[in-house]
């Protein structure tokens, strides 16, 4: 019984891949054709030979970093006004200092690393006319795959078409607005730590303004 099943589930990935293998013989485009890297990927930038690859509106970055900066600028006034040894405003000054420097280095890295993007196929363009979606059986367990009618190719489970990058991108998590591009497989790990660390910095600028601030009533004023 389960043989049966196996025996069925294999003859099916079979007949997927010889369709799959028969279309792509028709609609293959010649092989001397080079399609430049700008016409496989959608509205991003690409910079330095695709080592450098950044989303449509990434001068947000720089917006991103200037909106930080405004409350670290304040806080470093404020510990430099501070009533208190060297030592300790020196310990201040470093912990937010290194952790803003941190967080501009990911949030540079995050939007200009390529977030997973699947480059147009141009040998599957001719699915473009029907409306598709395959079935493919991997280590027994069958998906189903699109067919991205931008990308022309068959979107890998998680991978979804970014409508602002207009691009399909690996395990897509969302479009990030303060990187100006996708978080997905490649930048996800630099996203989550720059979450956390610009999370910290706000915490730790937050508590100690509270806190230096009820000691100002308090002690200096009280
Ligand atoms: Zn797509
Ligand atoms: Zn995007």
């Amino acid at each position: 019984m389960k043989n049966d099943k196996t025996n069925k589930r294999k003859d099916s990935f079979q007949k997927d891949i010889s369709e799959r293998k028969s279309i792509n013989e028709e609609s293959k485009i010649s092989d001397d054709v080079e399609i430049p890297i700008n016409q496989r990927i959608g509205n991003n930038k690409v910079i330095c030979k695709g080592k450098i690859i950044m989303g449509e509106k990434y001068h947000r970055m720089l917006f991103g970093i200037i909106v930080v900066l405004i409350p670290v600028l304040i806080f470093i006034i404020a510990i430099l006004r501070l009533d208190s040894s060297l030592s300790l405003k020196l310990i201040f000054l470093l912990i937010t200092i290194f952790i803003y420097i941190s967080i501009l280095i990911l949030l540079i890295k995050g939007g200009t690393t390529d977030p997973g993007i699947l480059e147009r196929n141009y040998e599957l363009i001719s699915y473009s006319n029907k409306k598709m979606r395959i079935k493919v059986n991997k280590n027994g367990y069958i998906l189903k795959l699109n067919y991205c009618y931008t990308c022309y190719h068959f979107r890998p489970p998680r991978t979804s078409h970014c409508a602002e990058c207009d691009n399909c991108v690996e395990n897509f998590d969302h479009h990030c607005f303060w990187m100006g591009t996708c978080v997905g497989k490649r930048n996800y790990r630099i996203f989550v730590i720059l979450l956390f660390l610009s999370n910290f910095l706000f915490v730790f600028i937050l508590f100690f303004s509270v806190f230096f601030f009820i000691f100002f009533f308090l002690f200096i004023l009280g």
